[in-house]
């Protein structure tokens, strides 16, 4: 899961707006070079701009509750049967995370998963099982070797990691380490000239607290409860109906375990303004500011503390570039990434467990003079494509319909992203083989597909939507003349555009992820979606023993299923408990095997089954959103938040 997206998504509500020029021939070599890629997705694009279409975004359906043919008692049992007391989830999940191991975007670690997921589904008697390119990438990366310590004035092994896509150091390093956590842009000054080939702790310690409350959460029945009363327009994994203004829905965001989450990490990567005894009225300094001066004055290597975590846990993700200001999301500037083959060179970059990085400090602060030594060194892949694995379980009758689940592959790079989000795709790869294992012959075709690149922008599941569903052009004009919210202005403008559908967009009947980590499915968000409710209740009805009976209305974000819903298309995120996640495994370097739960998992997999089982069997094709809805929604919103200007 994406957590910068899903956060931007319950704190703006935004609508999801299909980018890029992801559209790609499927006939084309293996390896097209990035040139001879963009030149057939442009020519794919201005094909498919002559014959755009301008129907409503959102397709009404034609009979809100369609007969839904839920699969028969005794296909249901054989389906838990073979879940429960034959299943592969845990090898499956095993061979993805210890054997290929951590899985970055563009790195030969995922393309080895996308082989092996490829060649396993095959084994199982999926058809057309293939690496699909998505898109142009740019840099891979890997670690070669990374060992870091203070060696002075007393040993001391660090846990820590290099963030992704850190240069190499030229050889091992040993150099002093300093300090540097300035209040303003001032304080800077008193380093001039003396950073060059140091090691620098870049900004202040972060407070431990003793944990009270348990890393294991489970939602209760209370929380379910709020979930399933909360209204079309809440968003987010709690489902708290929605508060009637914006700070309102702050505060209700920042009690959400994500909310804490990202209240955690957004205090160490910005310079606080306020102290103890109340806010000052210096001037913060922003970390990419600090970054930026670090790098002009030669610093050799920069540490900081993982803003999150703790007892050994850290959190880490990429590096960043000096200079760079955090953008809002989706990003009002062009931005750079670190992966872009022409990104701007950075220095090398470490995050190091809280109570390492906060010895450290003290120990400066107690006037010890540190030495670290440290060894890193990486490899870049240049001018990598993405690629998804997709395979199929053909239909019968309806075989040209489809109904798809999916989950996303890649991973960060300091664990082995064993439930961000290995274990979802476990669970959907068992999904799948658990339906030919019985034998099941399912009328629509069924299409599983694992993801990549969405821990950098949902990139896999964008791209694929593009190139077989459908995608909005790319505003040729932004409103001018006056200041609009980002937010306001992505969704108003929406409506206006047409969307260009391809092939399969009437094909698709409904899209399911799995992308919250190792908890068991609870129920299921229904997206604003009504029509989805009485038939989700049937489906569930049998799962009451396995604790899976809630229905919310609300949306939840940050993930692939997003992809479909911005293109009017179902695809929906189960409600899964959080287990682990938010205090140990996510983007962590505790995201291993050991905090996966099997029992969770099979229940996820027998589920699933079941779900894109019955989706296949419908009489109808899934019910889709009721655009009318959304756009009264968006009217409520805009009447009770009265945006500032
Ligand atoms: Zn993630």
């Amino acid at each position: 899961m994406r957590l910068y997206g899903l956060a931007a998504t319950i704190v703006l509500s935004l609508s999801f707006i299909i980018t890029g020029c992801n559209h790609i021939d499927r006939a084309s070599s293996a390896n097209p070079t990035e040139l001879e890629f963009k030149v057939q997705s442009l020519q794919r694009e201005i094909d498919e701009l002559r014959t755009a279409q301008s129907d409503p975004v959102y397709t009404a359906s034609t009979n809100p509750s369609p007969t839904t043919a839920p699969a028969p008692s005794e296909v249901i049992a054989k389906i838990r049967d073979e879940g429960f007391n034959r299943s592969q989830v845990m090898a499956t999940l095993s061979y993805l995370t210890d054997v290929i191991g951590p899985r970055l975007t563009g790195s030969p670690q995922l393309h080895r998963a996308n082989e092996w997921t490829r060649d396993k589904m095959t084994s199982w008697g999926l058809v057309n099982a293939h690496t699909e390119p998505w898109g142009f990438f740019g840099r891979g990366w890997s670690l070669k070797r990374f060992s870091a310590q203070i060696i002075e004035p007393q040993d001391i092994p660090l846990i820590g990691f290099p963030k992704a896509w850190s240069p190499s150091l030229k050889s091992p390093l040993v150099a002093e380490v300093i300090h540097v956590d300035p209040k303003t842009e001032a304080d800077l000054d008193q380093f001039k000239g003396k950073l060059k080939g140091a090691i620098v702790l870049q900004g202040a310690v972060r407070e431990v607290q003793p944990r009270f409350d348990p890393l294991a959460t489970r939602d209760d029945d209370s929380t379910l409860l709020k979930m399933a009363n909360s209204d079309i327009a809440s968003v987010g994994p709690a489902g708290v109906a929605r508060a009637s203004t914006a700070a309102e829905r702050r505060a209700q965001f920042a009690d959400t375990p994500v909310g804490r989450a990202m209240a955690a990490r957004n205090r160490a990567t910005t310079n606080p303004t306020t102290s103890a005894s109340g806010p000052t009225s210096r001037p913060a300094v922003s970390s990419a500011k600090v970054l930026s001066f670090l790098a002009k004055e030669g610093a050799a290597v920069i540490v900081t503390p993982s803003t999150q975590g703790d007892g050994g846990t850290f959190f880490v993700a990429n590096a960043s570039i000096p200079g760079q200001e955090r953008q809002p999301f989706p990003a009002t500037q062009p931005t750079a990434h670190v992966w872009d083959m022409n990104a701007p060179p950075v220095p090398p970059q470490i995050t190091l467990a809280a109570e390492h990085y906060n010895r450290l400090v003290r120990m400066i602060n107690a006037g010890e003079k540190l030495k670290m030594a440290v060894e890193l060194e990486v490899e870049f892949q240049d001018n990598q494509m993405g690629y998804n694995t997709i395979a199929e379980i053909p239909g019968t009758d309806l075989a040209d319909e489809i109904v798809m689940l999916g989950a996303h592959m890649d991973s960060w790079h300091s664990g082995t992203g064993a439930t961000d989000n290995a274990a979802g795709c476990a669970a959907v790869m068992e999904a799948v083989r658990i339906i030919k294992a019985l034998d099941l012959h399912p009328r629509r075709t069924i299409r599983i597909a694992l993801w990549t690149g969405e821990e950098q922008g949902l990139f896999g599941s964008k791209g694929y939507v593009a190139e077989h569903f459908g995608s909005y052009p790319e505003p040729t004009t932004r409103p001018s003349g006056r200041t609009r919210r980002p937010t306001t202005q992505l969704v108003t403008s929406q409506p206006t555009r047409n969307l260009i559908k391809r092939s399969e967009y009437e094909k698709l009947s409904v899209y399911f992820n799995l992308d919250n980590g190792t908890g068991r499915i609870r129920g299921v968000h229904l997206e604003g979606n009504e029509a989805a409710r009485p038939i989700f209740r049937q489906w569930l009805a049998p799962f009451a023993d396995l604790d899976a009976q809630t229905l919310t209305i609300s949306k939840t974000g940050g993930t692939d299923h997003v992809s479909f819903d911005a293109i009017g298309l179902p695809g929906f995120q189960f409600i899964q408990d959080s287990i682990e996640y938010w205090s140990r495994t996510h983007h962590a370097n505790m995201d291993l095997y050991d905090h996966a739960s099997a029992e969770d998992l099979k229940q996820c997999s027998v589920i699933l089954a079941t779900f894109v089982y019955n989706a296949a069997m419908m009489d109808e094709r899934f019910p889709r959103k009721l655009r009318l809805n959304e756009r009264e929604v968006e009217a409520k919103r805009q009447a009770q938040t009265q945006p500032a200007r």
